[in-house]
């Protein structure tokens, strides 16, 4: 995919949303170092972009990443991009015209790479753990962002560990696991899976997506906002003479942790900083009635969240009972500009989900269409004016994968027993429960180490991605042939995968000192080469190594049955 370069070196600090403090940035995004504060905004030279938009943007494609400079990735090269973003705003006529408001518009988010607008936020995140080198993370997830994630991860080459409540529909788990994500179904809540999650992270030393509290997320969400601008001028005409995008008066989506409408606001709230344009919209936010806590408190007029602890919905992907740090962001700014929050009942969800198909040719998932029940509800009690310019994110649609593709070894299940062992929520104490440690172990038995000697790193990356494909191996990597023996020499793997071609010393020469060292000449060896073997070569490796894979022409399966055949076990024998 095209990489779209920044026209000027990144600028970019850490703003705390509480005391106001300026720090330098860094990825995984810290508290705020003055008061502890885990709200940071990214802040940019917003002048300067000012001065290049909107006239370099002509010049780029449609797609998130044309906002580039407002975008905190500081090496162009660590873009990670499948064709996210760039959605199309479409008028919708046939609702305009069946509820009397001609300017409905539904932002497509369905376009994605895997149909979600969680694509935004997976693209940035996982861009910014590549540039800081992270090769490991553990999510929690109702299952879109477990996807989407699992997805970039894969193009990346990054391991990913997904945590999803049981609810999670097995088809959601099943593409999560295709993209080679371990995939740990847990008997309990979402917010009691977020916590087995954070302990198994803590616990085997994997970071931990920080969710909202990662701007990453926010500033993916916040190119929603960049593009509707954009697209709504295109459409409407500029506001007013020196102005030239438009915002909505209104922006639509159904929520669980919030991550879409804070992205939004943030996106908006910058646009209104370079006087690109005139106004910030309303937010509307809508939950599933059986699992409203955001709704519920902001009637209570609540500035934090009352959580719902016994979510009771068929809309998964938004039962979300602890709304966290968002609700109160999203409390405040809809106290100050309207805007409001609002339910909807199953029976109203899936009846939007039929009429939007219907009527507008979009089959959407129930989380989308929830937003859509809410868009119905807030005309016909009037909040939202027969006039008004809105629109509706259409958040996601997410195809049932092809069920025959999976052995039966790719889903590992945390027991009912020991997840209720989790205590709920009394954030400061966190006794360490012993049957949930013993789970959570059992889930990272690495206990076969392989080492990957190899100077090439594009093929380095390949051999280690497709071993992070099966959970139990601990990958060491080095990238010289001397390297590579005294990697061999310190960790001692079970298997050693051998580049042949390396300039120091090479691969027969890797092999020379390993089968003259005592200790070291059992070690199992697959040598991967790019190289032609002559006869000489061929003679030489006789009786020295165990498996030979060309490059370019073996398949991950054939490595992995290779490995654990050397191992003395089948492939998918695995912990769980
Ligand atoms: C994640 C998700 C939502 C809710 O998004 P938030 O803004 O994070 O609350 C809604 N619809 C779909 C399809 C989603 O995947
Ligand atoms: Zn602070």
């Amino acid at each position: 995919m095209l990489i779209i370069p920044s026209a000027v070196p990144m600028n970019i600090e850490l703003e705390c949303g509480a005391c106001g403090h300026r720090q330098a940035y860094a990825v995984p995004t810290p508290d705020c170092e003055l008061c502890s504060n885990d709200w940071m905004e990214a802040r940019y030279d917003y002048d300067r972009v000012r001065r290049l938009w909107p006239d370099i943007l002509r010049q780029r494609p449609f797609s998130m990443w044309r906002y580039r400079e407002l975008l905190p990735v500081e090496n162009d090269n660590y873009q990670i991009t499948m064709g996210e973003g760039g959605t199309a705003l479409l008028r919708a006529n046939n609702l305009g015209m069946m509820l009397g408001t001609p300017n409905i518009f539904i932002k497509d988010e369905r376009q994605n790479p895997t149909n979600s607008f969680k694509d935004r936020q997976a693209a940035l995140v996982i861009s910014m753990m590549k540039e800081a080198g992270i090769k490991e993370l553990v999510v929690a997830s109702t299952g879109n962002v477990a996807i989407s994630y699992s997805a970039y991860s894969a193009h990346a080459g990054i391991k990913l560990w997904t945590f999803l409540p049981s609810l999670v529909p097995p088809e959601k788990m099943r593409e999560i696991a295709i993209y080679g994500s371990e995939v740990v179904k847990v008997t309990a809540t979402y917010d009691e899976t977020k916590k087995v999650a954070a302990r198994f992270a803590k616990h085997k030393g994997i970071l931990a997506d920080r969710g909202i509290r990662n701007i990453g997320t926010r500033e993916g969400m916040k190119t929603i906002a960049m593009e509707v601008a954009e697209q709504l001028a295109a459409e409407l005409g500029p506001p007013q003479p020196g102005i030239p995008w438009r915002t909505p008066d209104w922006y639509i989506q159904s929520v669980s942790g919030g991550m879409g409408p804070v992205g939004f606001w943030k996106g908006y709230e910058e646009l209104y900083r370079m006087g690109l344009v005139d106004r910030l919209p309303k937010l509307a936010a809508i939950q599933a009635a059986g699992c409203a806590p955001m709704v519920h408190s902001y009637r209570k007029d609540l500035p934090e969240a009352e959580p719902v602890r016994h979510p009771n919905t068929r809309v998964i992907t938004i039962a979300t009972g602890y709304p966290g740090p968002a609700y109160k962001f999203l409390y405040r700014v809809i106290k100050e500009h309207g805007g409001t929050f609002e339910e909807v009942t199953d029976e109203e969800v899936f009846r939007a989900l039929h009429v939007l198909a219907k009527m507008e040719g979009l089959s959407v998932e129930p989380a989308a269409a929830t937003a859509f029940a809410g868009l119905f509800k807030l005309l016909s009690l009037g909040v939202i004016k027969r006039h008004e310019v809105v629109v509706v994110n259409c958040s996601g649609h997410t195809f049932p994968v092809e069920k025959f593709l999976l052995d039966d070894n790719w889903l590992k299940v945390v027991p009912a027993s020991v997840a209720e062992a989790t205590p709920i929520p009394t954030p400061a104490r966190q006794p360490a429960t012993e049957g949930l440690l013993g789970a959570l172990d059992q889930l990272d038995e690495r206990v076969k180490r392989i080492a990957i000697v190899e100077d090439n790193p594009e093929a380095a990356r390949l051999l280690r991605r497709i071993l992070q494909t099966q959970g139990d191996f601990q990958v060491f990597e080095a990238h010289t042939g001397k390297e590579g023996v005294a990697l061999i020499r310190t960790t001692r793997p079970d298997v050693v995968l051998l580049d042949m071609m390396m300039p120091d010393m090479d691969g027969f020469a890797v092999l020379d000192s390993l089968k003259a060292d005592e200790e070291l000449k059992d070690i199992p060896v697959i040598v991967i080469t790019a190289k032609e073997l002559t006869p000489k070569d061929q003679k030489r490796l006789q009786g020295q190594i165990e498996m030979l894979l060309q490059k370019g022409s073996f398949m991950d399966d054939d490595l992995l049955e290779g490995i654990n055949a050397l191992l003395g076990r089948n492939k998918g024998d695995d912990t769980a």
